[in-house]
């Protein structure tokens, strides 16, 4: 049997009740074979695959906290540490009824290599809770936060590990973790990323991830031969990511068409209405229903179903496994030339050899929506100069991080003759990297 596939069957046996751990390890093991083999024997000597698919650590902890009824509510706080070998620990932290250790780890795992391509000093972690944001109070939120963090500050430092925010965890849950950090540490450090204006945050911080995946999606065109200018984008999701991808999709001379929510998803041919979305999803948190009743030219629809519709590029924003085979076969079925992954593992492994057999371009999540922790890194730069950057250094340093991250995959590929597999040369050009400084900092 392959080095790759005794680990991935230890990995499964291992860690029996974790299928998304599993399917992000066989997915970057997988396209990792022509490496792996090239250095069998060193790596097998090393164990490297089984230190790399082995948290450094993970924490599992309580998070008690008082609800408006006076009751005492109970969650699961989690953060993995998952590699440090390249930089201080850094990933966001997902509040989610959803979450559990599988989860986390299949994201602390996916960030190791998503970090290493961005081509700055960070390593990989991830960390969150099933602790539900929707329909709390701000007094309920701050006292989750504040309890989640009287337990993670133990664990977390400028230097050790930097967490950030992800789905449920935006700039008002990061407000309330960093002021508890504060309180108990009595230290001011840029130990969280995603913070506000006024207390260290990085301006451009809230824009990048979804700014980052439109140039990384640009360059990958124009490097086929196609424009971005004039193309038709299906969007799912609607929350940040999904809201500056569309927005930077209409400044790039694009147009979007749909977005969706955990509810339904709306067609919008106009293209959507940026300003409206914002005032539905980020002012009153109310759902896609209201910006069709706002708006006579779109569509709602109940369920899933954005990726029926006829586009040229489709971007998926919204959470793992969203778009799947059927949907590939749909998006295929009309025409589309591109993919490009603005959420975490939105596309199941299915779904992604479908739409590569079908010569349908695709930029894997850990390469076109590295501008998050990008930009997250450069705000830790910021806090470590006590500077603050302008938005259009921080955009222009954006912008030029995710051609090279481009760059970087396309190269890796090419190097090895898998032209045009940018999944492959996402992983192989992350872990280079990593094993590298691994193998350097000895049997740690
Ligand atoms: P948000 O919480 O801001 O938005 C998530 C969006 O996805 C919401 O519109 C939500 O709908 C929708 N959604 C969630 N679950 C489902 C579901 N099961 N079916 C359909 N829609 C769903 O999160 P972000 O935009 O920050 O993150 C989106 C994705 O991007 C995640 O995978 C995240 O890990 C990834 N990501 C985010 C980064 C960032 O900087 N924010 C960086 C890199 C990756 P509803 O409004 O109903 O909740």
């Amino acid at each position: 049997m392959s080095y790759v596939d005794e680990v991935l069957e230890r990995i499964i046996a291992k860690n029996p009740a974790e299928p998304e751990f599993h399917q992000a390890v066989k997915e970057v093991l997988s396209s990792l074979r022509p490496v792996i083999e090239a250095n069998e024997e060193k790596y097998r000597k090393e164990a490297l695959l089984e230190r790399l698919t082995e948290p450094d650590r993970q924490f599992k902890f309580r998070v008690p906290w008082v609800d408006d009824k006076g009751q005492v509510q109970v969650n699961t706080g989690y953060r993995v540490q998952f590699n440090n070998s390249i930089g201080p620990y850094k990933g966001g932290l997902r509040l989610h009824p959803s979450v559990n250790l599988g989860i986390i780890k299949f994201l602390g795992f996916e960030q190791i290599f998503k970090n290493s391509l961005t081509g700055l000093p960070i390593g990989g972690g991830k960390g969150g809770s099933d602790f539900d944001p929707k329909g709390k109070s701000d007094r309920e939120v701050m006292a989750f936060c504040q309890s989640f963090m009287t337990e993670l500050c133990k664990y977390i430092g400028a230097d050790t590990d930097v967490p950030a925010g992800d789905i449920g965890t935006g700039a008002r849950e990061i407000g309330y973790m960093f002021g508890q950090f504060k309180k108990i540490r009595g230290t001011y450090e840029g130990v969280l990323t995603g913070k506000g204006l006024s207390y260290g945050g990085s301006l451009a911080r809230t824009e990048a991830t979804g700014y980052g995946l439109l140039y990384l999606t640009e360059e990958m065109l124009k490097c086929n031969g196609h424009d971005i200018k004039g193309k038709t984008v299906c969007v799912s999701g609607s929350g940040n990511v999904a809201i500056y991808a569309t927005q930077k999709a209409h400044q790039l001379g694009a147009k979007v068409v749909t977005v969706s929510d955990s509810t339904g998803w709306v067609y919008d041919p106009e293209g959507i209405d940026v300003a409206l979305l914002k005032e539905v999803k980020e002012v009153k948190r109310a759902r896609l229903t209201e910006y069709a009743a706002a708006r006579p030219s779109a569509e709602y629809h109940e369920g899933r179903g954005v990726w029926t519709i006829k586009c040229d590029v489709a971007l998926p924003c919204a959470t793992q496994n969203e778009l799947l085979l059927e949907d590939a076969k749909a998006l295929v079925a009309n025409g589309c030339i591109a993919v490009a992954e603005g959420a975490n593992m939105p596309t199941t492994l299915d779904a992604t050899e479908y739409l590569q057999q079908n010569n349908v371009l695709f930029a894997p999540g850990k390469a076109a929506n590295a501008g998050g922790v990008a930009t997250s890194a450069l705000e830790m730069s910021q806090n470590s100069e006590r500077l603050s950057w302008t938005f259009e250094e921080v955009d222009s340093k954006l912008q030029g991080i995710m051609v090279n991250i481009f760059h970087n995959l396309d190269d890796a590929a090419k190097r090895y003759g898998k032209e045009g597999d940018y999944v492959a040369g996402a992983n192989i050009a992350g872990f280079e990297k990593v094993a590298e400084a691994m193998i350097a900092q000895g049997v740690v």
